[in-house]
C-alpha cells in the first residue's frame, strides 16, 4: 500500500509526498521549508520521518528545501550521479554521507523500489520515477521538453501517474512579460510539455492500463486549470477515450495539498 499525494505543483515550486507502511518519501522539496512542514504535519506526516527525498534535477523549483531538511530531520538525498555536484552545489553545507548517487538501475529505499529514467530538460540532469511497492506502482515525469517513446513506456501500467501539462502554447507565444529567449526555451526539447503534448501522452497512457493521470507542474503565467483540463480532456474525447470512465484525470494544485491517492 502506498499514498501519493502532491504537496504543491507548479513553475513556483514542487513536492510529493509518498507514504508507506513503514517508510515515507518526498519527491523534489521545491517549497518554503515552513510550508513543507506545515502541510506534512496537516497529513499526519511527522517530518522526521522522512527517510528520504529523491531529487530530479537541480532547479530551484524542485531544491529549495532539500538543504534544510536534511540538516533539520537528517534524512538521506538520493540523486543521480550526473546531477550529483550541481546539486550538492546548490543546497548548502549537508552531511555528504547523506547524500546518495544512483544510476539508471533499479534501487531500494525502504519497502520502495525505485527506478529513474532521465528526461529531457534544461538542466544538467533530469529524471523522472517509477515509485513500486508490490502491485502498487505510480510514475512522476515533470519537467520534460518532449515525451519520448521510452519515457512513454516507463509510465504505461503504473495505476498513477502525475505528468508535467506546463503551459498552453497560444498563451505562451502571447504572454509580453516573457523574452523571446525565455519562450523558445520553454517550448524547446528540452523545455516543458505543452497541454497539448500532455493530451497526446494520456491517450496513450489511457490504452495502455492507466486509469488515474495528474496533471502537473503548470505555469501560473501561461496556463490556468481549467484550460489545462479542457484542453486534455477535449483531446481524449476527439480520440474516442472517455475522461472520467476510461480515464480519470486530476489536475495538481499549484499552492495546495492535493488529492491523497491510496494505492494498493
Ligand atoms: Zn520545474
Ligand atoms: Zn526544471
Amino acid at each position: 500500500m502506498m499514498k501519493v499525494v502532491t504537496l504543491a505543483s507548479s513553475s513556483k515550486g514542487n513536492c510529493v509526498l509518498v507514504m508507506g507502511e513503514k517508510t515515507n518519501l518526498l519527491i523534489d522539496a521545491g517549497i518554503n521549508i515552513n510550508n513543507l512542514i506545515e502541510k506534512l504535519k496537516r497529513l499526519n506526516c511527522d517530518p522526521n520521518s522522512i527517510t528520504a527525498i529523491l531529487n530530479t534535477h537541480e532547479h530551484s523549483d524542485h531544491i529549495k528545501s532539500v538543504g534544510g531538511l536534511m540538516r533539520k530531520f537528517g534524512c538521506l538525498l538520493y540523486v543521480h550521479a550526473d546531477g550529483r555536484d550541481v546539486v550538492l552545489k546548490k543546497i548548502g553545507n549537508v552531511d555528504e554521507r547523506k547524500v546518495i548517487s544512483f544510476f539508471d538501475q533499479e534501487f531500494s529505499v525502504g519497502e520502495f523500489k525505485i527506478k529513474s529514467f532521465k528526461l529531457p530538460h534544461d538542466a544538467v540532469s533530469c529524471v523522472g520515477f517509477v515509485v513500486s511497492c508490490g502491485n502498487a506502482k505510480f510514475a512522476y515525469a515533470t519537467d520534460l521538453g518532449f515525451a519520448s517513446e521510452e519515457t512513454i513506456d516507463n509510465l504505461k501500467n503504473c495505476k498513477l501517474v502525475i505528468l508535467e501539462s506546463n503551459h498552453d502554447e497560444k498563451m505562451l507565444i502571447n504572454n509580453k512579460n516573457y523574452s523571446e529567449i525565455l519562450k523558445r526555451r520553454i517550448l524547446s526539447r528540452n523545455g516543458h510539455l505543452s497541454n497539448m503534448a500532455s493530451a497526446k501522452v494520456v491517450c496513450t497512457l489511457a490504452q495502455n492500463n492507466v486509469k488515474q493521470v495528474v496533471l502537473a507542474h503548470l505555469s501560473l503565467e501561461n496556463n490556468t486549470p481549467q484550460l489545462c483540463y479542457e484542453t486534455v480532456c477535449a483531446y481524449l474525447e476527439a480520440m474516442g477515450v472517455v475522461p472520467g470512465v476510461n480515464i480519470k484525470i486530476d489536475i495538481a494544485p499549484a499552492e495546495h495539498i492535493g488529492t491523497v491517492f491510496v494505492l494498493k
